[in-house]
């Protein structure tokens, strides 16, 4: 079988390249509430200007599940939120600020002011829908299934795929695998494929990786899932939908850490029938809801439609000040016309 070629614009990636020649003080910013795919890239990519002689530093808007720590270089991350000072210090002196697997500083959390005001040329680079035009060069492509997807063409793009060493493989392996279901959902292609084919070849241990992400429950973790699905789950067959809810005493009784709901919200998916899968979480000043769906079924629509949110088409996330009923019951009401609109 022939190679697939590298998927970046050539003319772009020259530009990304003088930036980079030009730039001594380099930030990178993950999304709030970082998954494996952001701090997977963030990490990656750190490594990589390393490699290449630069001094970045990775600045996270908040903190991020214990399941992530094990990644190369995790203590070299800055969390913004446990020291505000030093972090926006590096920002305001920084001439070059990579945007990673986010396109808008919405999802910068608590940066977002300090972000928008920054005079720091900007890269950004994301897979997700409808880009805000917030910086100097956007890789930005939704053919992607991770960040790390893109972030490994962006590295062999500049010619450098021979600095990607088992570490940063590692990291861009944990991103790939993380946001697509263990390569299961249909956002991986071919290149994929040859891309995770390159990455083993690079030396990572994938029976490693896979314990350390996904069998690192705590007991108290592990409880919470199982109250989920017991307690917490609601099956409306007619709209072929499932509703987890969970609450602040919920969290409080098995000792929410943050991450600990972390995929939650696709277990009732495994259901005979169900099309769409709904958490909806009580935090102290807002309820944060994530949604997912099956095939050809746009649930981000009713995201960003109804709940301040968006995302991709199976996989999206929102949120809202309305108190837990409240949001619930908003959702049960727009349900019927969007289930029509589906065409099932
Ligand atoms: P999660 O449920 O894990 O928070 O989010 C699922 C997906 O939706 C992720 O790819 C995430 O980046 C995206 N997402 C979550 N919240 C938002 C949001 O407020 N706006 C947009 N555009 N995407 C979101
Ligand atoms: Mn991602």
């Amino acid at each position: 079988m022939n190679n697939i070629k590298n998927r970046i614009d050539s003319d772009l990636i020259k530009k990304a390249e003088i930036l980079l020649e030009e730039s001594k003080q380099i930030a990178i910013i993950p999304h709030s509430g970082p998954d494996g795919d952001a701090i997977g890239s963030s990490l990656a990519l750190y490594q990589y200007l390393k490699k290449k002689g630069k001094a970045p530093k990775i600045i996270s808007p908040s903190a991020y599940p214990v399941f992530l720590n094990w990644l190369p270089q995790n203590s070299e991350v800055m969390i913004y939120t446990s020291g505000k000072k030093a972090a926006e210090d590096y920002l305001k002196s920084s001439d070059l600020v990579f945007i990673v697997d986010h396109n808008s500083f919405k999802r910068s959390g608590d940066l977002e002011k300090v972000l928008q005001n920054l005079p720091a040329k900007k890269i950004m680079i994301d897979h997700h829908p409808e880009p805000e035009q917030i910086v100097d060069l956007m890789f930005s492509d939704t053919a992607m299934c991770a960040t790390c997807e893109l972030m490994y063409e962006f590295i062999e793009a500049l010619g450098d795929e021979n600095l990607i060493d088992t570490h940063i493989a590692e990291c861009l392996y944990t991103g790939i695998v993380t946001d697509t279901g263990g390569l299961s959902y249909n956002s991986s292609n071919p290149r994929t494929y040859q891309i995770v084919g390159d990455l083993l070849a690079r030396g990572i241990d994938k029976s490693k990786i896979h314990s350390n992400v996904y069998d690192n429950f705590s007991t108290d973790r592990m409880k919470l899932l199982g109250h989920c699905l017991d307690q917490g789950l609601e099956v409306l067959s007619e709209y072929q939908t499932a509703i987890i809810t969970l609450t602040k005493e919920d969290l409080l009784k098995f000792n929410y850490k943050d991450g600990d709901t972390e995929g939650f919200v696709n277990y009732p998916l495994s259901i005979q029938g169900m099309l769409v899968s709904v958490i909806f979480i009580e935090k102290e000043d807002m309820v944060k809801i994530s949604f997912r769906s099956k095939g050809n079924v746009p649930i981000n629509a009713v995201a960003s439609a109804h709940f301040n949110g968006g995302g991709h088409m199976n996989a999206a996330g929102g949120r809202t000040t309305d108190n837990l009923k409240a949001a619930i019951d908003k959702f049960k009401a727009v349900l019927p016309t969007f289930y029509k609109s589906i065409n099932v």
